[in-house]
């Protein structure tokens, strides 16, 4: 599929690297803010394309692919990767021209996926990045002489100082870029294996010939041929070829792949020795160990950082830190927002007449990306932590430190970030789930990453703790204690079903983590922000489309059908005794204050309201009525919508003083009751109501990352029962519990 014919005017680049070679800097240094950030279709991994400039203004489109250490794909990350280079993915053309980059301090490992690269047979320009470490190191590296052997354009950079960039592009615009030289032999053993997998690549699954030799490589490789494969399956001749080579090499104890890898890494080895000139005093070959200064200042950091106490405390330190940022910094550009959007329906207001659509467009689409959009500061810092911790490489120490913890329950450190970012919101935290290679590990990390409290469970928390308190102020000590108490309630459901699952429906291997740990450095701050920004944008473009469809939708149910006309002015008639007559039907609702009548009367009336009412027989048992079914229901569109459903239930009137406002509703609540007159929302129910909001799935949107990122609805659905059912089961047997201790 390569479109090599097609003419264009700008060439396009594909730029690939291990991950920490310093790609995104060389990119960003490159393209400045000229990038598009997308993702690819069907998974979420970032699909970022920028515009560089030559010195004579002749634009070059590049296109920067995720980080990865081979072809032979171990993350959905490095399978795009893969997928691009070899011309599979129908929205990206094969690009015409690579643009390889490699940590000058470490060649011998990064040479590896540049080895594989040149025998694609396409024009490769190769970057060797962070001379200025290599330097320090005492590292000569004989570029000239590294460009002699492989017959492309080696260049010397330093992506973070802008070093090397005007060579760069001066490379990238020539017209006439060579090929690659053969590179090296293919052991004997495997040369026959190889030249007929190519052949049947090219005509039984229509390759080019290059790409077939390629592939053909890379079977004979990984000894999983889906890491391969991925989702374009072989034709059963080649399927045939592959098996009958493997089952004649396990009859004569042929360790094929090992053979295939030490050749390509012998070759590569031979390479290294010839254009790496050791500091005086290494005496051992190994590059990667010679970059000693950097590698000296690391490990002292990480003598502290990965202490066994003192890492602890570092990391517990950071954390709180974090944590304590997204909490109050975040509070600042909240009320922005906040206001923000009160500007914008108040204009509304103005333009739009009184009427349904005017609703539609305020309490519907606009309070709907309100409810999301406000979440942004949060994420936001917590992005900006994010990015600050690993690209300075603390990242890959704390999911080493975290990994001793996650090991308990069957998941590896990488689970740690996804469940970290998960305590902002679930939607990031899912997302992030994707470098953990092992399919059944990210499986289980996203399926109970959503117990994580994230920030959308905080309002309903804290309405609940004061309805709780009896007192107008709730004491700072019981505030934070029932906080903790669900963050803790929260965090241990993630790990027990972690660890359930990794014992039963998805056992998989006991965890290993390879993870690298790169040397610790300076990060610069333009590129920290500028991930920051792409991934908050991805974020926004959320809210903007899935979030605003559901607002709508839930806007429908709760406003029709109407009540019939003159309804609401019979307020000894409740309509829901129309809706659902029944013997446990309320009497004249005497929880209804007059003025409470009206506001109450079309939301149950709706179809919100008569889900409300279906529901009760099902949430009686934990202690709940319709009313605060309702609540549950409109919850779906994010969680802390169950404050403003509760308002319009109990009339509380919205006021500029968010104060009175917030003490109005507290108050309403704390007043509401039951039809036999004893109040609705006794301590037991406001706590029994936030445990089912630690335990549940309520988030629509939630639902449909997870269902985009695990590929069908299966396990979508498979995690709203059983996070609701958890839900219901603890609440079912605290509610009665404590009615039992006479609470
Ligand atoms: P990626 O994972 O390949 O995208 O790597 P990044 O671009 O995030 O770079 C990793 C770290 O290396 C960042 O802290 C960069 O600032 C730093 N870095 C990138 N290029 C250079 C360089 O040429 N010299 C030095 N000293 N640091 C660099």
């Amino acid at each position: 599929m390569s479109t090599a014919a097609t003419p264009r005017t700008a060439p396009v680049y594909a730029l690939v690297g291990n991950p920490n070679c310093g790609k995104s800097t060389l990119f960003n240094a490159l393209t400045g803010l000229k990038q598009k950030v997308g993702n690819y279709p069907g998974v979420t991994v970032e699909r970022k394309v920028g515009t560089a400039y030559t010195q004579h203004g002749q634009p070059l489109t590049l296109i920067d692919l995720p980080g990865a250490y081979s072809l032979a794909a171990r993350s959905p990350d490095e399978a795009v990767t893969r997928d691009v280079l070899l011309g599979r993915r129908a929205d990206t053309p094969m690009p015409d021209r690579i643009v390889c980059i490699a940590d000058a301090t470490n060649l011998e490992r990064n040479l590896y996926l540049v080895h594989q690269i040149l025998d694609l047979g396409r024009p490769v320009v190769l970057v060797l990045n962070m001379m200025d470490l290599a330097a320090q190191a005492g590292l000569q590296i004989r570029a000239a002489r590294l460009e002699h052997e492989l017959g492309i354009p080696v260049i010397p950079c330093e992506a973070a100082n802008n070093k090397g960039l005007i060579e760069l592009k001066l490379a990238l615009s020539r017209h006439d870029l060579p090929l690659p030289r053969h590179a090296w032999d293919v052991p004997a053993a495997l040369a026959p294996a190889v030249s007929e997998l190519q052949a049947s690549l090219i005509a039984a699954d229509a390759k080019a010939p290059l790409v077939a030799r390629a592939e053909a490589l890379l079977l004979l490789t990984d000894p999983d041929p889906l890491r391969v494969t991925g989702s374009t399956p072989l034709s059963a001749n080649t399927t045939r070829i592959l098996e009958s080579w493997k089952t004649r090499w396990t009859a004569d104890a042929t360790d094929w792949s090992g053979t295939l890898v030490s050749a390509r890494y012998d070759a590569i080895g031979k390479l290294v020795a010839q254009i790496v000139v050791q500091p005086e005093g290494a005496e051992d070959g190994h590059a990667a160990r010679a970059s000693r200064s950097t590698l000296e200042l690391s490990d002292k950091i990480d003598a502290v950082a990965t202490h066994p106490v003192w890492g602890w405390v570092i990391f517990a330190a950071i954390m709180a830190t974090m944590f304590f940022s997204i909490f109050t910094l975040a509070g600042i550009p909240m009320g922005w927002i906040e206001a923000l959007m009160a500007a914008v329906s108040g204009l509304v207001d103005h333009v739009i007449p009184q009427g349904a659509f005017h609703s539609l467009v305020i309490d519907g689409a606009i309070a709907g990306v309100e409810g999301v959009i406000i979440f942004l500061p949060q994420i936001l810092i917590l992005f900006l932590f994010i990015g600050f911790l690993e690209s300075t490489g603390y990242m890959a120490r704390a999911a080493f430190i975290m990994d001793r913890v996650m090991s308990k329950v069957g998941l590896n450190g990488k689970s740690f970030i996804p469940l970290l970012s998960s305590y902002a919101c679930a939607i990031p935290g899912v997302m992030a789930a994707r470098t953990i290679e092992e399919p059944k590990d990210r499986l289980v990390t996203i399926l109970v990453a959503p117990f994580m409290s994230c920030s959308a469970r905080l309002p309903v928390y804290l309405l609940l703790i004061a309805a709780l308190v009896s007192a107008n102020e709730v004491p700072v000590g019981t505030q934070v204690g029932l906080m903790l108490l669900m963050y803790a309630l929260g965090t241990g459901g993630a790990f027990f079903f972690a660890w359930l699952f990794k014992k039963t429906l998805l056992r998989g291997a006991p965890p290993l983590m390879i993870m690298e740990l790169p040397p610790y450095r300076l990060p610069r701050f333009r590129d920290v922000l500028i991930q920051m920004w792409e991934r908050g944008f991805i974020f926004v473009k959320r809210a903007g489309t899935v979030i605003l469809a559901l607002s709508i939708v839930l806007w429908f149910l709760a406003n029709y059908p109407k009540p019939p006309e003159g309804a609401a002015a019979a307020p000894n008639q409740p309509i829901v005794e129309a809706v659902s007559p029944g013997p446990d039907a309320p009497r004249a609702e005497p929880a209804a204050a007059p003025s409470a009548v009206t506001a109450e009367d079309p939301l149950a009336y709706s179809l919100a309201g008569r889900a409300g009412r279906l529901l009760e027989p099902l949430i009686a048992p934990l202690g709940f009525d319709w009313r605060i079914g309702i609540g549950l229901i409109q919850s779906f569109a994010a969680r802390e919508v169950f404050n403003s459903s509760m308002s319009v239930i109990f009339s509380v009137q919205e006021s500029d003083d968010e104060a009175a406002t917030r003490a109005q509703l507290r108050d309403a609540i704390r007043a509401a009751e039951r039809p036999d007159g004893s109040k609705l929302f006794t301590p037991l129910v406001c706590l029994n109501l936030m445990i089912f909001y630690v335990f549940a799935m309520q988030c629509i949107s939630t639902l449909a990352v997870v269902k985009r990122e695990t590929g069908g609805w299966k396990w979508a659905l498979f995690q709203l029962v059983y996070m609701t059912g958890t839900a219901w089961l603890v609440c079912f047997v605290v509610y009665q519990a404590g009615r039992a201790l006479g609470f």
